[in-house]
């Protein structure tokens, strides 16, 4: 069987990432990707209208800039072309299996090894560096009888472009970050469109604008001017901790300004009643958009807020009413804190991951490091999401500690290291004690950040150079090094 000492499951931002820097520490890996390209989410997430939320010169490698982003919160397709761009231009297409699904990765204690069963066959590893990404997986809601329901149904995350809105009965389910950008789009086309609210997100106005040819050319010839936005980007983002994490009562500023932005786009007061969040502005992800309010206004579209219960052939149901349909799409979000990969990793002594988790809920030393499960590393691994700024910053971060891991992994001459159970408890403990005050945790709503137990296990609570600080230099104290293994003495006929 095919060894390889490092595979990376997944080639998105965190895969790719890793790959970078695997190769320019001179590592033999393969990245195991299941899909036909890459980019991740920037792949997978086609809808109209689809673009990022956090200002693309921080949200982008800080060792791939990109003087060349067209506007301030970069579209879809250009995120995508800049991931193939930068995998292309650091050499690392080459050590990528496309459509290599992984299905299983068990820990063989014997051997000190990763055995990883994949769509496409079977491999060893020494290490397994997981950047499969929390936002991989659709997540649609359990309505009864939804399998009877005879029009077309799909996931924002798998958009059906085959399938012409003009004219039709819409129905969009959800109201989360992805519904508020693709909804425009969708009334532009369709004859009738009604929104299933079940908590009404805060909305504050999207302040996108072109960038100049002139400002490129400048970003492009004078990298100082590139780099003091990025820092200024940077910085501003990171200001938004100082409400969500250390005083929530901050929102209320903010509040206020969504309230006014509100009041501004919607002139109907039951309308307006119905839009209003009635929690602190910063628990569930603020939503930044101009034309969702103005949308919701337009004399074909209607925001449903009764409960969905089910389904029938013709459309879907509230309570009491039937609403026909002919395509329903749902935004219901992703499996954040039940990752799929979880379910299909096998540590030491036949454990599941996932019911290691289920038991005690996400955790991992840094995001990256469980016990029970030797050189297995995350990428954007539990309590590394962010609110406020960009995920590329604790990527790099995680990628970095990593490879110091390694290094010093081999500088040891043991075969493995695993997370001493003590300290991720030590780690988590602080972690969970820093969220409980945070806006996340106590700002009076349910969200995708918090497990079905209330636990936060998703976000990382305060500035994110305090994350790239604590990860700068692992140290060795918080880890059991494994021995490499004793090999099979031959046994000699007598
Ligand atoms: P989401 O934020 O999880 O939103 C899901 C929506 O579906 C929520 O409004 C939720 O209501 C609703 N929902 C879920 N189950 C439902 C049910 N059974 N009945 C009715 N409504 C239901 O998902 P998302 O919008 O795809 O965004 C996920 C994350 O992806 C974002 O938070 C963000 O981190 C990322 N994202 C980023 C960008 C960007 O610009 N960078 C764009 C899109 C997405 P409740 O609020 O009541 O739960």
């Amino acid at each position: 069987m095919e060894h390889v000492p490092v595979v990376v499951v997944g080639a998105g931002f965190a895969g790719l990432a890793a790959a970078i820097k695997l190769r320019e520490a001179g590592e033999r890996f393969v990245v195991l990707e299941r899909a036909a390209d890459l980019g991740g989410t920037w792949r997978d997430n086609t809808y109209p209208g689809c673009a990022c939320d956090v200002p693309s010169h921080v949200y982008s490698f800080s060792f791939a800039p990109n003087p060349d982003w067209t506007r301030a919160f970069s579209p879809q397709p250009e995120i995508l072309a800049y991931l193939q761009r930068t995998a292309r231009e650091h050499g690392v297409l080459p050590a990528i299996r496309f459509s290599h699904e992984v299905l299983a990765a068990v820990w063989q204690e014997d051997a000190r090894r990763w055995l990883v069963r994949t769509s496409a066959g079977e491999l060893t590893a020494d290490v397994l560096i997981v950047g499969s990404g929390p936002l991989s997986e659709p997540k649609e809601p359990d309505l009864a009888g939804l399998e009877t329901f005879a029009g077309t149904t799909f996931h924002s995350a798998a958009w059906r472009h085959d399938v012409d809105l003009t004219g039709k009965r819409v129905a969009v389910v959800g109201t989360g970050a992805s519904a508020v950008q693709f909804l425009p789009a969708v009334a532009a086309a369709a004859g009738a469109v009604s929104v299933f609210q079940r908590t009404p997100p805060w909305v504050l106005p999207r302040r996108d604008r072109p960038i100049s040819p002139a400002r490129r050319w400048v970003y492009r010839h004078y990298d100082p001017a590139r780099r003091l936005t990025r820092a200024a980007t940077y910085l501003g983002r990171e200001s938004w901790i100082l409400g969500f994490s250390f005083q929530p009562a901050l929102m209320r500023l903010a509040e206020r300004q969504a309230r006014e932005f509100l009041a501004r786009c919607v002139a109907d007061p039951g309308l307006r009643d119905a839009l209003t969040p009635r929690y602190r502005l910063g628990c569930k992800r603020v939503l930044l958009s101009n034309d969702y309010y103005p949308t919701l206004t337009r004399p074909h579209v209607r925001l449903v807020t009764d409960r969905l219960v089910g389904a029938t052939p013709t459309g879907l149901c509230t309570e009491g009413s039937e609403h026909p349909f002919d395509v329903v799409i749902f935004a219901t979000g992703f499996h954040v804190t039940d990752p799929p990969i979880a379910r299909r990793i096998t540590g030491r002594g036949g454990r599941s991951l996932a019911a290691d988790w289920t038991a005690g809920g996400m955790r991992a030393l840094h995001g990256t490091a469980v016990p029970g499960y030797p050189n297995l590393f995350f990428l954007v691994g539990p309590n590394t999401g962010l609110g406020h700024n960009s995920i590329v910053v604790m990527i790099e971060a995680q990628v970095r500690y990593v490879l110091d891991l390694l290094a010093r992994l081999r500088g040891s001459g043991a075969a493995a290291v695993e997370a001493r159970p003590e300290a991720v408890a030590a780690y988590n403990d602080r972690l969970q004690r820093r969220l409980a005050t945070t806006v996340w945790n106590s700002g009076g709503c349910a969200s995708w950040y918090l497990d079905e137990n209330g636990r936060n296990t998703t976000l990382w609570p305060t500035f994110t150079f305090s994350f790239a600080r604590e990860l700068r230099r692992a140290d060795l104290a918080d880890y059991r090094l494994i021995p490499a293994a004793r090999p099979q003495r031959e046994l000699v006929p007598a």
